[in-house]
């Protein structure tokens, strides 16, 4: 598995694949569930690590992580190529039982520590 996630000073997490990085940032994160729904293979909050980079094509990741609504997921090419997503986009909905705003912590749709 070629699979690490490293943190850095800001909170922000790295989740390196074979041809694709993912980072994600708790604090910008606003629980749209947009990862998880979009791509459990990838995304699921009841694994550790909860990203895997390398469970689905990369392309199909990049689609999903653009569709991050609040910017908190990014991600970047292994072979050099960057590219950033734009920036958050407003936010337009929101997990049942969730709130609507504030930063948070937490994974997404869990109670639990990203
Ligand atoms: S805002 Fe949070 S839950 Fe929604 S897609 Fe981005 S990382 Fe996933």
């Amino acid at each position: 598995m070629t699979e690490a996630v490293m943190s850095s000073s800001t909170g922000k997490k790295t989740y390196e694949g074979r041809s694709i990085t993912v980072t994600f940032e708790a604090a910008r994160c606003r629980h749209a569930a947009e990862c998880v729904r979009g791509l459990p293979e990838v995304f699921d909050t009841a694994r550790r690590p909860w990203i895997r980079p390398d469970g689905a094509e990369a392309g199909r990741l990049a689609e999903v992580v653009r569709r991050c609504p609040s910017g908190a997921l990014q991600y970047a090419w292994v072979d050099g190529v960057q590219e950033t997503p734009g920036g958050p986009a407003p936010i337009t909905r929101h997990a049942p039982g969730t709130n609507g705003g504030g930063t948070s912590e937490h994974l997404p749709g869990t109670g639990e520590k990203a």
